[in-house]
């Protein structure tokens, strides 16, 4: 059994669609598992049918806008029939001395209600392990029972899901991606939030270390595994002529303004041809000079495409403990430092003489002519291929 997250707070005809979604996104998921099974959609619940239950519901549990599965034994709907299941249950994990609670749940069925219900499951555990207490504010062991229109239901285990909304529900948007911690986690963060993903990655080529191109597609293809059976793209562009530029200018301190702001303008012509409505990228205040506030300011107007930063407010040690879940963390990196980036940037560059060094170095062109030298990489379940 599925439990999903907000869903359940949208319209009628809203929450149709984005079920029907999440049910398609598990189905692939399990498909690129090799798992039969068959999926219903009863009223509030979202069942999944099949022979590999265990595995079933860890791949559902993976899947954007799942809030929990479980694993559940399917029984008649009837006070007997979920009674004996549940002592099932209980006699497998409920230790003499442990204390125990039985949620229960019913709706479409008459006879009795849940507290009744719940009642005589609890009864029923006790007379087959009659050293076990009940506790219902703070239990060691939870049975949950539900009678419903399709049968009864019992559980005792739950595996947390990501949450958020089911991937595809919302509209494109385009991740800027790099070699690091923090932007795979944005945008992971965007694609639980339902966005279609396309990454971007600029290339420092020279500039860069020789570990950059790997990290940066590991990065996404573990980025796709999240979203089996969808395709991922990854648009690499050359940056290296604009960095030949920028490296021959006198003033040094203003590069990582110049630099970020270049990234923002060629990700912004790359989401307007494609019609995206955003850019994401993993800024975090404070963390690096070109994230102070003053620096955004400047930073964000390289483009009229809205820049969505889901990971301002978090701390490092957030950040890397989500990197880690995600599958994104890379202890050992290798090289992947940035050559142009100099010893004392500027923390407060003045926008007035950022816009007169990108005019007198015809920035503005230098873009258009990245934008055009994009390599294609499509990622499906992990693994990622060159596609032109
Ligand atoms: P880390 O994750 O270790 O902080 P970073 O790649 O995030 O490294 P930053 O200087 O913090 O480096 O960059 C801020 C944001 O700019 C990144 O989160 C990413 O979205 C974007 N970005 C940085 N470098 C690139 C790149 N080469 N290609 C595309 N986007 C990039
Ligand atoms: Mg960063």
């Amino acid at each position: 059994m599925i439990r999903y997250s907000e869903i359940f707070l949208k319209s009628e005809p809203v929450k149709r669609r984005f079920i029907s979604i999440m049910t398609e996104n598990i189905r692939l998921a399990l498909e690129a598992e090799g798992l039969t099974h068959r999926i219903e959609t009863p009223r509030g619940r979202v069942l999944i049918y099949g022979d590999e239950p265990r595995r079933i519901a860890a791949a559902a549990a993976r899947t954007f806008g799942v809030a929990s599965a479980s694993v559940c034994t399917v029984t008649t709907a009837d006070i007997e029939g979920i009674s004996a299941t549940a002592v099932e249950h209980a006699e497998r994990r409920l230790r003499p001395g442990m204390s125990f609670a039985v949620r229960a749940r019913r709706s479409g069925v008459t006879g009795f209600n849940s507290q009744e219900l719940g009642a005589a499951v609890g009864s029923a555990v006790l007379d087959r392990i009659p050293e076990a207490r009940v506790d219902l504010t703070a239990p060691d062991y939870e049975v949950f029972v539900e009678a419903r229109e399709f049968g009864g239901l019992v559980y005792d285990e739950m595996i947390r899901g990501p949450g958020g909304l089911p991937y595809g529900t919302q509209d494109e948007v385009i991740g800027l991606l790099s070699a690091g911690i923090d932007s795979p986690v944005a945008s992971w963060l965007m694609m639980r939030r339902g966005c279609r993903m396309v990454h971007v990655n600029m290339r420092s080529g020279r500039f860069g270390g020789e570990d950059e191109e790997k990290n940066v597609l590991a990065n996404h293809a573990r980025l796709s595994a999240w979203v089996p059976g969808h395709p991922l793209d990854l648009l690499v562009v050359e940056m290296e002529p604009f960095f030949e530029v920028i490296t021959g200018l006198k003033e040094p301190r203003y590069r990582c303004i110049l630099c970020k702001r270049f990234m923002l303008r060629v990700a912004g012509i790359l989401a307007e041809e494609r019609g995206a409505y955003a850019l994401v990228n993993g800024d975090n205040l404070g963390q690096v000079a070109s994230q102070t506030l003053a620096n955004m300011a400047v930073i964000a107007p390289a483009t009229p495409v809205p820049v969505l930063r889901p990971l301002i407010g978090f701390d490092k040690e957030e950040i890397i403990e989500r990197a880690r879940v995600i599958g994104t963390f890379n202890a050992r990196p290798g090289n992947v430092g940035c050559t142009v980036a100099p010893r004392y940037p500027s923390t407060a560059a003045p926008a007035e003489t950022i816009a007169q060094i990108e005019e007198e170095n015809d920035v503005a062109s230098l873009a258009e002519q990245a934008a055009r030298t994009v390599r294609r990489y499509r990622a499906k379940n992990g693994v990622v291929e060159e596609a032109g």
